[in-house]
């Protein structure tokens, strides 16, 4: 097997609240088999959705996992729906009826007439235990292909997949594995770091071992991820930290980690080993890097502490900002940026300080200072810098693409 497919059945997890969890447990134990998850659905307690889902899966990959909807209610048509998929009767167990009668025989309660259902075994299916619970999961060898039938409470479904993937399915995997590895990138767009790549995709793909790439768009990062499938994991490694080096040496410095770092780790370490301590003055991120700062287990080796100076008197009473300094040039400034951090940096005594005010909207955009110009300033013993930043999206983005940028920057 190469590619699998997941499909959750539950009307619940398409609205907000429910989320499929258990599709992502499942990609994750198949990768360790070298086995992709090519596409995952959420399917509504409908038979014939369900049955529809089961076929398109059918059509593309080489084993199709479901959870959910084995239990005995009326909504509860998996079992019904892949007996349709795939032209097979049910017929019911009668070793898995006797456990379910155990069961309840065993807790002195009476057993519902709907908990037959649960007994119906898909003709030619091989029965999966369920120790921590009472339905089943089935698996059906379709000769080339495979399904197996999960129940969908993710502390019944997760040991029922352990047991699969040390079992059938491990013995299907074949010899091939997916390796990865990513690097992270700060302070560059999505597409310029597209730009940059794509290039060298042409020469992975045409490798010997050919290296797959994924760009992942994250909140003030952005994410390279390679992957090889092959047998031999010496060959992995050398083809991975191959292509992690030519994308490192294309992209520059705007590279903070070919492991999997973060921007926070990466500055603590830095601040540590040159021996400095920060501060920081916020004020349209509101605490979002101290929080990202004090994130990292240790950090109160290097942070001290800040402010939140979100009004402009407070700019003036904690972080002295002269007054006439915000007057003159608006509290949105780099004068003022500037000011914030070496004032926080003199108040509190220590070597580095950070200085961050923006507009993060959705109001207070000017033509000259539209939303997401954020100002970042930071004083350290070597250096006094401010970027004068234009974030592209809401408030959301824009605060966190700051907290980033102010990370960033903290590497210089
Ligand atoms: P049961 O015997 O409990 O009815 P079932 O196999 O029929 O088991 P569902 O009724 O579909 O499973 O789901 C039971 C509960 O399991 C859901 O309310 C939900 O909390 C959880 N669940 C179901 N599917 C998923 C999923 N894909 N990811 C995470 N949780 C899930
Ligand atoms: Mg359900």
């Amino acid at each position: 097997f190469a590619r699998a497919e997941t499909i959750a059945v539950g009307s619940e997890m398409l609205a907000l609240g429910r989320v499929d969890t258990n599709s992502g447990v499942i990609a994750d134990r198949l990768a360790t088999l070298g086995i992709d998850v090519i596409a995952r659905s959420v399917v509504s307690d409908h038979l014939g959705h369900v049955e529809i889902a089961v076929r398109t899966a059918l059509q593309r990959a080489d084993v199709v996992l479901i959870t959910g909807g084995l239990g005995p209610t009326d909504d509860d048509l998996t079992r019904q729906a892949v007996a349709a998929a795939i032209g097979r009767e049910m017929h019911e167990d009668a070793e898995q009826m006797a456990r379910i009668t155990e069961r309840f025989a065993k807790r002195a309660l009476a057993m519902p007439e709907i908990n037959r259902r649960q007994a119906m075994v898909i003709d030619g299916a091989v029965r999966l235990d369920n120790p921590n619970g009472t339905a089943p999961g089935q698996w059906i060898d379709l000769g080339p292909q495979a399904i197996a039938l999960l129940p969908g409470p993710p502390r019944e479904m997760t040991p029922m997949l352990d047991r699969l993937v040390a079992g059938v399915l491990g013995a299907r995997a074949g010899e091939q594995r997916t390796y990865s590895r990513g690097l992270k990138v700060a302070g560059r767009s999505e597409s310029s770091v597209e730009a940059t790549l794509q290039p060298l995709y042409a020469t992975w793909r045409a490798a010997a071992l050919p290296v797959e790439a994924t760009i992942l768009a994250l909140l003030g990062r952005i994410e390279l991820h390679l992957f090889v499938r092959t047998a031999d994991p010496a060959a992995a490694a050398a083809a991975l930290s191959r292509a992690i080096a030519e994308a490192a040496t294309a992209l520059g410095p705007s590279v903070y980690t070919t492991t999997d770092e973060s921007l926070e780790d990466l500055a603590g370490h830095l601040l540590r080993a040159a021996g400095w301590r920060v501060s920081v003055a916020e004020s349209c991120t509101g605490g979002l890097l101290s929080a990202r700062l004090t994130d990292v287990p240790g950090s109160s080796a290097w942070v001290d502490g800040g402010v939140i100076t979100y009004s402009n008197a407070l700019k003036t009473v904690l972080a002295d900002v002269p007054a006439a300094l915000i007057a003159e040039h608006g509290a949105v400034s780099e004068p003022v940026a500037l000011a914030l951090a070496a004032g926080v940096r003199d108040r509190c005594g220590t070597q580095v300080g950070v200085g961050i005010t923006g507009i993060a909207g959705p109001d207070g955009g000017t033509d000259a200072k539209p939303v997401g110009t954020v100002f970042i300033a930071l004083h350290t013993p070597s250096i006094v810098a401010c970027r004068h930043a234009h974030f592209v999206g809401d408030r959301v983005v824009v605060r966190h693409q700051s907290v980033s940028a102010a990370l960033d920057m903290l590497r210089l």
